[in-house]
């Protein structure tokens, strides 16, 4: 395979014979199996599996796992995805039996904590947003944008107003915004920044109106620049009669700081994956709350964990006296969202993360990614560009457009990145930044470490300058050098089929 330095795929390990485990006889007669199976649905010949030992079978992929990088492996400042640590702990807790083995058809007096665990987590995701009542139902950050969107839609109709057909969205926007909004049958209207980085009030008012569903903004926003007029840009949208949808995949910045519900916003999606203690970029089970305004709350998916009215003592013995219930009794709601209740184990570490914080963690913990990413910032500044030269909150913007002219480009800094063991920033977004390279340190890092980032990225910049092309080739010192992503775009390998399917191909 391109770049991959002799690593055998699986398949083509071991040799006839080997065993790792060797399962009971069959004991079902065989001819069972024929009347059970169609015969045009059994294989004439047995798969051509590979035979190896346990031993084998460990080490390959105990080698796969040691060539991967995670947070738990190095430093990971990939803006816009908060890759902080999560705390183990957490994952302890999610693997309780009690809660990992619940079964979604359980019935409700069975699984009365878990029903707690979800009212207590809506509460306190309510409080840091400032906000009525949330929804954990959404697997991600985009389902919680398309379902607080459609959350938006049904409010308007409701109101006899489903002519607006509009969602404002400025130009520095995550992708996933006006892809949700689209989703969702909305029109999407740009706004652009201004000088400072921040969302023009002045082009604003040039598109909001009568056609104006809502506005949808991160805030910080993604150059990790606090929007200084939201209080003006709130009044504006809802005087006009719309609603403001916030992006809260990174709330890092704001924890126990401010709340969007007091900036003005309607509805909120927090990423539990990214802010609240879930290992994430694996693409494993994510969550996407929303939390939502008294004036949305009827319309929120089903169900919405609720409690009953203590009863009189001695009254109502049996189900009716359970104090937590599914409530599916919503006739306004927009419906389902997702199979069952949302993915339940991440609401279990955000609990538990959010709990073992507490509110003078969490604001500690907001304030310390602040400042170490103005830290970062302030000492990367001399080496590279800083089109917004303003305080940053989580994360911040740099340009690779000086380090261009020698000949290096944003994505070869991030690739040279990588042969110091150092994941690479995220490059090329937000869209309004030429050589975007957008960095977020977290709260979770030492002092130590972000002082070697500094060094090594004050060393790229000069092997830029004086020896670019140890960056155009990079990355010299990784398993995998550099690929060609459009060969991988165009023609995923993603399961062996007996032959080197690139090299076919190229
Ligand atoms: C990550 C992110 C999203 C999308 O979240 P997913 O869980 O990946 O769907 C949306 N907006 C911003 C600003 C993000 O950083």
């Amino acid at each position: 395979m391109a770049g991959q330095k002799n690593f055998p795929l699986l398949m083509e390990l071991g040799a006839p014979g080997r065993r790792a485990y060797l399962l009971p006889e069959l004991d079902v007669p065989s001819q069972a199996v024929e009347e059970l199976i169609p015969s045009e649905h059994l294989r004439p010949e047995p798969a051509p599996l590979p035979e190896l030992s346990e031993l084998e079978v460990v080490r390959h992929y105990t080698g796969l796992s040691r060539r991967n990088h995670g947070v738990d492996v190095g430093f990971y400042p990939l803006g816009s995805c908060t890759m902080k640590y999560n705390p183990k702990v957490n994952e302890d807790l999610a693997a309780y039996p009690g809660f990992a083995s619940l079964h979604p058809y359980q019935p409700e007096a069975t699984v009365q904590g878990a029903l707690q665990l979800m009212s207590e987590l809506e509460r306190y995701l309510c409080e840091i947003a400032g906000l009525a009542r949330a929804t954990l139902a959404p697997a991600a950050g985009a389902h919680g944008e398309l379902t607080g969107l459609m959350l938006i839609k049904a409010y308007h109709e409701n109101r006899g107003e489903g002519h607006r057909d509009e969602i404002i969205i400025p130009d520095s926007a995550h992708g996933t915004n006006p892809a949700s909004a689209a989703m969702c049958g909305y029109k999407v209207v740009e706004v652009a920044s201004n000088q400072r980085g921040s969302v023009s009030v002045d082009a604003l008012r040039e598109v909001v109106g009568p056609k104006t569903a809502g506005l949808m903004l991160t805030n910080p926003n993604t150059l990790g620049l606090f929007e200084e007029d939201i209080l003006t840009i709130s009044e504006m949208v809802h005087s006009a009669g719309g609603l403001l949808y916030f992006d809260g995949a990174n709330a890092n910045a704001i924890l126990g700081k401010c709340r969007p519900g007091d900036m003005g916003f309607d509805v909120v999606h927090f990423n539990l994956h990214k802010t609240f203690s879930t290992p994430h970029g694996g693409g494993g089970p994510g969550s996407g709350p929303i939390a939502v305004r008294d004036n949305l709350v009827p319309f929120l998916p089903m169900p919405v964990v609720e409690k009953r009215q203590r009863l009189a003592d001695g009254a109502g013995a049996g189900e009716n006296s359970l104090g937590f219930y599914l409530d599916y009794d919503r006739p306004l709601s927009i419906g389902k969202i997702k199979g069952f209740y949302g993915n339940f184990l991440v609401m279990v570490r955000a609990y538990a993360y959010i709990l073992s914080m507490g509110p003078k963690g969490l604001r500690q913990a907001s304030e310390d990614a602040v400042l170490a990413a103005n830290y970062l910032m302030a000492k990367l500044k001399p080496a590279y560009d800083l089109p917004y030269d303003r305080i940053c909150k989580h994360e911040f913007v740099l340009s690779a457009k000086r380090q261009k002219a020698y000949g290096a480009t944003a994505r070869d800094i991030a690739k040279r990145l990588l042969d110091y063991g150092i994941h690479a920033p995220t490059v090329y977004f937000p869209l309004i930044v030429e050589e975007a390279l957008m960095i977020e340190p977290t709260e979770t890092e030492t002092k130590a470490v972000l002082d070697e980032f500094i060094e090594v990225m004050l060393a790229i910049a000069k092997e830029a300058e004086e020896s670019p092309e140890q960056l155009q080739t990079a990355p010299h010192r990784t398993v995998v050098g550099r690929l060609d992503e459009t060969l991988a775009a165009r023609h995923p390998v993603v399961r062996w089929r007996g032959e080197n399917v690139m090299e076919a191909k190229a």
